[in-house]
C-alpha cells in the first residue's frame, strides 16, 4: 500500500478514521490508533473516546446486571421464606402465592446473573484479543545461546 498523500512513499500505517494509507510523514499518533496528520486527528480521538465510553458502559452494564441479580436473589429467598412460613402457620393461606412469586424472582435472578456474566465474558474476550497474542514469541536470545560456558579448566 502507498501513502494516500504521497503516492511515491510506502504506507506504514492506516488512518483509523478514513482508512487511507499513510507514510511516516503523514501518520499522526493518536493512541491507540493512527490518523492523517492535521486532517483526521480530531476524528480519531473522538472515535477512541466513543469506543472507550461504550466499553466502560458495557462493563458497568455487566456489573449492574450482577448487582440486580444479587438483589433479586435475596428478594426471591425472602418471598419463598415468607411464603413457607405462612404455609406452616396456616396451610390454607395465600402462602403458596408468595412461594411461587419467590421462585419466579429467583429464576429472574438466575437469568439476570447469567446475562451479566455473558456481558463480562464478551468484554474480557475483546480485551484479550486487543493484546498481542499468538505472535511468533521467539525471543532475541541468540546471545544467550552463543554464550557458552566460560572455559572449564
Ligand atoms: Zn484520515
Ligand atoms: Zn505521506
Amino acid at each position: 500500500m502507498k501513502c494516500f498523500y504521497h503516492p511515491e512513499h510506502d504506507a506504514v500505517a492506516m488512518c483509523k478514521s478514513c482508512s487511507r494509507g499513510l507514510c511516516f510523514e503523514c501518520a499522526a499518533d493518536v493512541p491507540p490508533g493512527v490518523a492523517c496528520r492535521g486532517k483526521c486527528e480530531a476524528d480519531v480521538a473522538a472515535l477512541d473516546l466513543v469506543i472507550q465510553r461504550s466499553k466502560t458502559a458495557y462493563q458497568k452494564a455487566g456489573a449492574a446486571h450482577r448487582r440486580n441479580a444479587l438483589g433479586m436473589l435475596i428478594m426471591g429467598l425472602l418471598f419463598v421464606g415468607f411464603g413457607s412460613l405462612l404455609l406452616i402457620l396456616s396451610p390454607d393461606s395465600s402462602g403458596i402465592l408468595f412461594v411461587l412469586l419467590g421462585c419466579v424472582i429467583l429464576l429472574w435472578a438466575f437469568f439476570s446473573h447469567r446475562s451479566g456474566r455473558q456481558i463480562s465474558e464478551v468484554d474480557y474476550r475483546s480485551d484479550a484479543g486487543a493484546s498481542p497474542t499468538g505472535g511468533p514469541a521467539r525471543p532475541v536470545g541468540n546471545s544467550a545461546v552463543t554464550e557458552g560456558p566460560p572455559s572449564v579448566s
